[in-house]
């Protein structure tokens, strides 16, 4: 026959330690509060369960009341948990399964009769582990392997309890029946949990490592690729460009007279600039996929139909940024770009010679007296390099303003003619 209270016993020690390492990793990053519930978690179901496995030595309000309450409580505070580490609000269903026990144990055929209270209480943690079922696969949750695996070792455990509240409802067991089923039931949920508790620290891993991989290819100070993490997408653009036959853009920018604006305003000063100018970038480009190359210097890797396009997307930055104010506490700072753009086809794409190419025709922007963008075609990015760089090289985009200023003029030629 199963002994309950040693089971009881196991269970209640398992749960203080796993508790006890809980409360210790809360206290290693006490923002995330998901530790702490399931910390919290643990604690009750263990002490619930001190307090059940007591009965006949303590008050029956002490053992039966409140110590399948306050296991049930554990439950509430898992799918808490759940919730806290995804960053969403505590729904108030986590309450469900000590709601339950306590709405149904008063009723006289309940609380008189063992075999019916071993009932309420498995219908109460089928309730607890689907709600848990459901806090780790919400709709819109990212999807992981380790997620679907945990929610279902959850449905498994829902399933249990419902399954041997069942069999003591159908089968009419005595006392010392329910007590085995109710005992076996208790065991495979606490192995499952066991289980749950070990996907649950194998899923907080892939994440922590997820989270460092992305540190590693963003930069800190704007938030946008850096060059390791711009490089990385090229190759997944360049097969989505073949599959589209579009063609592949390499857009360089860098800011003009950035020394003089940190010279000017102050290096705060010049970070709010590479900053604002970061976010305004990145709006434009198609997938975001934009980075820092270091210093005052960003690219953006698009997928174009002809050179036009590109030249579009420069322009709406440039003019973009350059309408920008830009305020710090001490003045309004003024700030321009200079674009160098390089165009091929998705086929012959190479990256180091696009960069390149993009490159020399950013030192013919700068040449070109700065907040202005310069195009190579597909012919003069496909040129290697010569060893003096050609700062007449490439095509001038025309500016926006210039642009107007021309549809202007015609619209006078037309209305004078
Ligand atoms: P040009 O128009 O020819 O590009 O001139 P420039 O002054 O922008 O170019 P230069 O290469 O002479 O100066 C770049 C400056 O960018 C020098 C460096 O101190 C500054 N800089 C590099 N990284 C940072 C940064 O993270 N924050 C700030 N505030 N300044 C930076
Ligand atoms: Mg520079
Ligand atoms: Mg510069």
């Amino acid at each position: 026959m199963f002994n309950v209270a040693t089971g009881l016993s196991i269970w209640c020690s398992e749960a203080m330690t796993l508790a006890l390492l809980l409360f210790m990793a809360w206290r290693q990053n006490t923002s995330n509060k998901a530790y702490l519930y399931w910390g919290l978690g643990f604690l009750l179901s263990g002490s619930g369960f001190a307090l059940v496995a007591l009965r006949g030595e303590i008050p029956d309000i002490l053992s039966i009341d409140a110590g399948n309450a306050i296991a049930l409580l554990g439950q509430s505070a898992w799918i808490a948990g759940f919730m806290a580490l995804d960053r969403r609000k505590i729904e108030w269903w986590a309450l469900l399964p000590p709601a339950i026990w306590l709405a149904g144990v008063y009723l006289p055929w309940v609380y008189d009769d063992y075999g019916n209270r071993v009932i309420l209480y498995n219908l109460a943690s089928a309730t607890g582990a689907t709600g848990l079922a459901l806090a780790v696969c919400f709709p819109g949750a990212r999807v992981e392997r380790t997620r679907h695996k945990l929610a279902a070792v959850f449905i498994i455990q829902a399933c249990l309890c419902f399954a041997g509240a069942v069999t003591i409802a159908v089968s009419g067991a005595s006392d010392m029946q329910a007590i085995n089923y109710g005992g076996a039931v208790a065991m495979a949920s606490a192995f499952l949990l066991t289980m749950a508790f070990a996907l649950t620290c194998r899923m907080i891993m892939d994440r922590s490592e997820r989270h460092l991989r992305t540190l590693s290819l963003t930069d800190s100070l704007t938030g946008v690729w850096n060059r390791r993490g711009l490089f990385a997408h090229f190759d997944a653009l360049q097969q989505r460009a073949l599959a589209a036959e579009r063609q592949i853009a390499v857009l360089l920018f860098d800011l003009d007279h950035f020394k003089r604006i940190n010279d000017r305003f102050g290096h705060q000063a010049g970070d709010a600039v590479l900053s604002a100018f970061a976010r305004t970038a990145r709006q434009f480009v198609p997938n975001k996929v934009f980075g820092r190359m270091g210093g005052e210097e960003f690219a953006a890797f698009a997928m174009v139909s002809d050179q036009t396009e590109a030249e579009a997307l420069a322009e709406s930055i440039r003019a973009e940024f350059c309408r920008l104010p830009i305020t710090t506490p001490e003045a309004i700072v003024p700030a321009t770009v200079s674009i160098g753009i390089a165009i091929s086809s998705a086929a012959d794409a190479n990256m180091d010679r696009l960069i390149s190419a993009a490159d020399r025709a950013l030192y013919a922007a700068k040449a070109a007296g700065r907040n202005c963008s310069v195009v190579f075609g597909a012919e003069e990015a496909a040129a290697p390099p010569s060893a003096e760089t050609d700062k007449n090289a490439g095509e001038l985009v025309p500016t926006v303003d210039d642009q107007v200023d021309a549809l202007r003029r015609i619209g006078a030629f037309a209305r004078a003619g």
